[in-house]
């Protein structure tokens, strides 16, 4: 066998990125499958953001920037974390990189030492526990009980930091779950950070995505912990813009400083044309992003009345991002058409092959007994793909 790194054959995939592959692969040999996997919203990018792409690229600005980012666009991040989040950045505080998965990488990779434990609440989002191993820390899981509807267990959290916690990973509004944190949610936790001098990496990702007149709470905006938070964001689900990867984050200048050493012996800067496109989104009229919100809604209300039709156990209505997040385990040791269901991937496989519906299982996520459904997708996709999906669970009753 060829010689590898242990570290890496012990990687998991990333479940997210390979079920929505199987999906476009299956789509181009032809077969009509309805891909409900990736939070990858299917809007275009707003006309104003291409046109100042374009105008970078006319412009030749097309050569390496600072690493850290143009000046132009970290201004624009200190302004945007100033407005939207009460987080109060000077230019050295902040780094861009090529999407927030690779920011999350940056500041852990900076913070770690080979033992120092990540506080994790599960259910997470795929990629937390791979990058903290990636960067030689051990992620350790704090589930959240499915029937208090995935919200935060203070207790739970506090058992769980122990001498070597470095860091917490905190992600609001959370992927899969959809739990948006109530302000009082996020001031509890802030009390724990503050008593145990943690880290936090808050990934704010979804941060547009809220339901129902909600408002996002930054846990860095909190007074006595704002120099122990790394705020992640990015623009690729506020503004449509996935395949730009611009992420960018804000925090301790440190930890900033060693994040920026770590991508300068990578990657060096992100996209000079994706940085000018993101200047423009930030800085730019924001109405696409209330636009988007209006219809992830209209289609979240719309799968939530479709799923109460087939029996309402396990559902449970997202307060933000894109997904529902569903309780499949009492499907389990159950057969349809020869198959055995033992888990949610059984499940998952199950769907995708005889029903041609992908959704993506939640032992990726931390929680087997589920599965994940991503409204990301237009409405005539989420009427085929509910359709088949409830058709495909009626065989199993
Ligand atoms: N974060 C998105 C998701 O959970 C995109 C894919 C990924 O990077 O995991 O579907």
């Amino acid at each position: 066998m060829r010689h590898l790194s242990i570290k890496v054959r012990n990687l998991e995939e990333s479940q997210t990125l390979l079920l929505t592959q199987k999906a476009r692969l299956l789509q181009e040999a032809g077969v009509d499958v309805v891909s409900l996997t990736a939070g990858e919203p299917d809007f275009p990018t707003p006309a104003h953001i291409k046109e100042a792409a374009l105008r970078a690229i006319e412009a030749d600005f097309t050569h390496y920037t600072a690493n850290q980012g143009t000046a132009e666009l970290i201004g624009a991040v200190v302004d945007k974390f100033s407005s939207d989040n009460d987080l109060h950045f000077s230019p050295g505080q902040i780094l861009v990189s090529a999407g927030a998965k690779q920011s999350i990488f940056n500041a852990l990779s900076a913070i770690l030492n080979p033992g120092d434990e990540v506080v994790i609440p599960a259910p997470y989002w795929v990629s937390y526990p791979a990058i903290v191993r990636l960067a030689d820390g051990i992620p350790v899981i704090a589930s959240f009980p499915a029937a208090s509807g995935f919200r935060p267990d203070i207790r739970l959290l506090r058992r769980s930091i122990g001498p070597k916690t470095r860091v917490l990973i905190l992600n609001t509004p959370c992927n899969p779950t959809g739990v948006v944190l109530s302000r009082s949610e996020v001031e509890e936790i802030a009390a724990i950070v503050k008593e145990t001098n943690l880290t936090v990496i808050s990934d704010e990702i979804y941060e547009k995505m809220v339901f129902d007149g909600r408002k996002h709470v930054s846990i860095g905006s909190f007074k006595g912990i704002r120099d122990q938070v790394v705020t992640v964001n990015g623009v690729s689900k506020a503004y449509a813009m996935t395949g730009w990867r611009i992420g960018y984050m804000g925090g301790p200048e440190e930890i900033i400083r060693a994040a920026a050493k770590v991508q300068g012996q990578v990657t060096n800067n992100a996209n000079s044309i994706a940085q000018k496109a993101t200047v423009a989104a930030l800085r730019g009229p924001q109405g696409p992003i209330d636009a988007m919100r209006e219809e992830f809604q209209l289609r979240r209300d719309y799968i939530l009345r479709r799923l109460s039709a087939w029996g309402g156990e396990g559902i449970r209505n997202p307060q933000g991002a894109m997904f529902f997040f569903l309780s499949v385990e009492h499907f389990f040791g159950m057969r349809a058409r020869g198959n055995l269901i033992r888990n949610a991937s059984d499940l998952a496989e199950h769907l995708i092959e005889h029903h041609h519906v992908a959704l993506v299982p939640g032992d990726a996520f931390g929680a087997p007994g589920h599965i994940r459904l991503s409204f990301a997708a237009s409405m005539a996709d989420l009427e085929k793909g509910i359709d088949r999906l409830l058709r495909g669970l009626q065989e199993f009753q």
